[in-house]
């Protein structure tokens, strides 16, 4: 181990759980612990207020003295200032901008406390694995509950932002959706009709599949899904299994749910051909695995990049691959880029920390992912 192999408490921040552990760039992660998130569905007579300061608590109570945290929280966020733009899964919707640094530093001044985005996290630890060793810019798309990208620049280490310290909120996009040529119409989570995760969150697929169903009954209740969601069988397992058995009915519903992701990745790599790698991760991502690239690999290769997938059939399937990511271990890394940036600076000014990319590069090949699935690299 390094002598200046600095201890961070990881903390990943979801709606549900709360997930903490020791971590440090020479030995990796410590023993994970884990709490339930203290959210509006499980305080039902708590104000938005006693959410946040139950919150503030667990973490600061996660920290040793005069520690250093990295923090992965699952929401909007600007990280330039830990401003939380809102969490419905914890605080339910439209609550307003919470100053989350600024609370966590009032709880506990003596820790140094840094707070990314979870798909930030991941997408930072994705960047320092041997399969992005190399590469220009890679974007990691979460399929989960909700939907998010980012894109990293490997060369500088820069994450890009907006005017709001924010990138790549896809699943806010307007999506169109057709079954059988007809539009289909379904609402956001965020209250607004027609967004990408109205059709390809998790909860996206369970309502596209209620459209199927009322509008094909006959394939429905032919279907190996049904036969399974009948059993009791949960909904993503049965799909899977259907999926395996090469059920159409499953193969037609995940073709419809995975249209709206794969608008956006070739948007993505028409307007940015430096993006190297795409990677898809997230609960549905993840768990369906093959199927789900072969779903968008499906419609990339119907409707693929103009000219490009003419010249060279492989560009787009070359750069899509299914990828398990940990946000603890991106926050391990995030906190790290952040405490290089607290240092004093050293020589000329630059955009990305000489000392930060030394050590994402000194990673490379040591942390644990998951394998790369779809490619060989
Ligand atoms: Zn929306």
């Amino acid at each position: 181990m390094e002598s200046d192999d600095v201890s961070i408490t990881v903390l990943d921040i979801g709606g549900t759980h709360l997930r903490w552990a020791p971590w440090s760039a020479g030995n990796g992660l410590g023993e994970i612990r884990r709490g339930p998130s203290p959210s509006i569905a499980r305080h039902r007579e708590a104000s938005v207020g006693e959410l946040r300061a139950m919150l503030v608590r667990d973490m600061s109570g996660a920290v040793p003295p005069g520690g250093v945290a990295g923090v992965s929280f699952g929401a909007a966020l600007d990280h330039r200032t830990g401003i939380v733009y809102g969490s419905a899964p914890l605080w339910g919707a439209h609550v307003g901008r919470f100053d989350l640094r600024t609370a966590l530093q009032e709880a506990r001044p003596d820790v140094r406390w840094h707070i990314v985005n979870d798909v930030t996290a991941a997408l930072l630890h994705l960047a320092g694995s041997k399969a992005a060793a190399g590469l220009r810019k890679i974007m990691l798309v979460t399929v989960s509950t909700g939907i998010a990208c980012r894109t990293i620049d490997q060369r500088t280490g820069r994450i890009a932002v907006d005017g709001s310290g924010l990138q790549g909120e896809i699943g806010h996009l307007p999506a169109c959706v057709t079954l059988d040529g007809v539009p289909v119409e379904l609402d956001c989570d965020c209250g607004a009709p027609g967004h990408v995760a109205a059709f390809s969150s998790g909860p996206g697929l369970r309502r596209l599949a209620d459209v199927v169903r009322h509008a094909d009954g006959d394939s429905w209740a032919a279907s190996d899904l049904t036969a399974r969601l009948a059993a009791g069988e949960d909904f993503e397992p049965a799909l899977r299994a259907a999926l395996d058995g090469g059920d159409p009915l499953a193969g037609k519903l995940l073709g419809l749910s995975a249209k709206p992701i794969a608008d956006v990745v070739r948007t993505a790599l028409c307007l940015d051909p430096e993006i190297d790698l795409i990677a898809l991760t997230g609960g549905v991502a993840v768990g369906l695995g093959e199927h789900y690239r072969a779903a968008l690999l499906g419609h990339l290769t119907r409707d693929g990049l103009y000219l490009t997938s003419a010249h060279d059939p492989g560009w787009i399937p070359d750069r899509v691959v299914i990828s398990d990511a940990d946000g603890l271990i991106g926050a391990g890394l995030a906190a790290l880029r952040g405490e290089e940036r607290l240092a004093p600076v050293r020589g000329e000014e630059r955009l990305a920390p000489v000392r930060g990319e030394e050590r994402l590069a000194a990673l490379r090949g040591e942390e644990r992912l998951a394998p790369v699935r779809g490619e060989e690299r």
